[in-house]
């Protein structure tokens, strides 16, 4: 049968796009992740579909100003982001599209995505989860003098508290979660507390508290649980050592539970390659991928059901401990108000 002019135009165009799509197997990645060792996870993509990783490796700051600038035309299909703050900040900002994939859906818990989107679909999904949690000089202090985020404030601890900016996003989004929990007034009196039993002025990153708690500068500081773990299953035995030094606390175990973070990602706004990036994520939430999270940066699976292979997790945790549900988006949301009572406290 003969196809009418039109019918003839609309299937060679669209085989031309079928071929054009078929023929552009590759993805442009923007990723805020710095652990060296998601390479194996790219790979592993690439391996299993064929379609290869363009990588653009920023900062979190440096991956959303540019997103910002190249607006439209920007060439980026997914976002990788670490911390809820900044997952939330690209998400207002619009630096995402939303995705609706019963695959993400089943794998990441509601609590770790991001608000549901006017028209379905969620912006970004939590792919992997990081507790905050203390660290303690365990000649000078009990582990029940530091077993609840509030007695970080209390004036028992005076001098003792070693802390990165409050400003950082690991922080914005603890204080976040605490805004949730004990409301405004609370929070900046805890705020204060916390400024008043500082051993230190803020500085350094998180492996830098730990440091200082094992030189016996700080008696108690607050990391990210995979910094810990990899000092813990470092090759150096320096390192180790000051694994070893060491106390640790998952807090709040018998209220709401310890501070969990995400590290996450969505598709971007002007995605070229939209498929290819929503498979990319759903690959990120395969058991395989959500393993790799746990054994190559030391952090939790989001997907049930996932074996956690990795002794320093398991060392320190004891196994099983009790995590914060909190929705992770309204402790990204709060961070403007975190902020402002910062800067009513000092926290620098
Ligand atoms: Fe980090």
């Amino acid at each position: 049968m003969r196809l009418p002019f039109f019918a003839t135009v609309l299937s060679t165009t669209l085989g031309f796009y079928g071929l054009a799509h078929a023929q552009n197997q590759e993805l442009n990645l923007y990723s805020a992740r710095h652990y060296p060792t998601d390479e194996a996870l790219y790979s592993g993509f690439t391996q299993a579909t064929g379609i290869k990783i363009n990588r653009v490796d920023a900062d979190d700051a440096g991956i959303l100003a540019r997103l910002r600038a190249e607006g439209a035309a920007s060439p980026a299909d997914v976002i990788l982001l670490v911390d809820a703050s900044r997952l939330w900040r690209a998400d207002v900002d619009g630096l995402f599209q939303p995705v609706r994939s019963k695959v993400l859906n089943d794998a990441v818990p509601a609590h770790l995505r991001s608000r549901q989107s006017d028209v379905g679909g969620f912006a970004w999904f939590g792919l992997s989860t990081r507790a905050r949690i203390v660290v303690y000089d365990k000649d000078k202090v009990q582990k029940s003098d530091v077993d609840t985020y509030e007695k970080l404030a209390d004036p028992s601890n005076k001098g003792k508290l070693c802390m990165r900016s409050g400003s950082h996003p690991y922080n914005l989004s603890l204080f976040g979660a605490m805004l949730e929990h004990l409301g405004e007034q609370k929070t900046q009196a805890w705020l204060q507390g916390l400024v008043a039993n500082m051993a230190r002025a803020p500085k350094g990153g998180d492996t830098d508290q730990i440091k200082g708690v094992a030189s016996g500068e700080c008696g108690i500081a607050v990391t990210n649980s995979y910094y810990l773990a990899r000092l813990m299953r470092s090759s150096k035995p320096e390192e180790r050592a000051i694994a070893d030094k060491v106390g640790v606390v998952f807090p709040n175990q018998s209220s709401w539970g310890t501070h969990m973070n995400v590290a996450g990602g969505g598709v971007a706004r002007h995605a070229k390659n939209r498929d290819n990036a929503v498979k990319f994520l759903e690959y990120l939430v395969s058991p395989a991928a959500q393993n790799h999270f746990a054994n190559g940066n030391n952090e939790w699976p989001v997907a049930k059901g996932v074996k956690l292979d990795n002794p320093a997790l398991q060392a320190m945790s004891g196994g099983d401990f009790k995590s914060e549900l909190l929705p992770i988006s309204a402790v990204g949301m709060n961070q403007a108000m975190v902020q402002q009572m910062l800067d009513r406290v000092d926290f620098k």
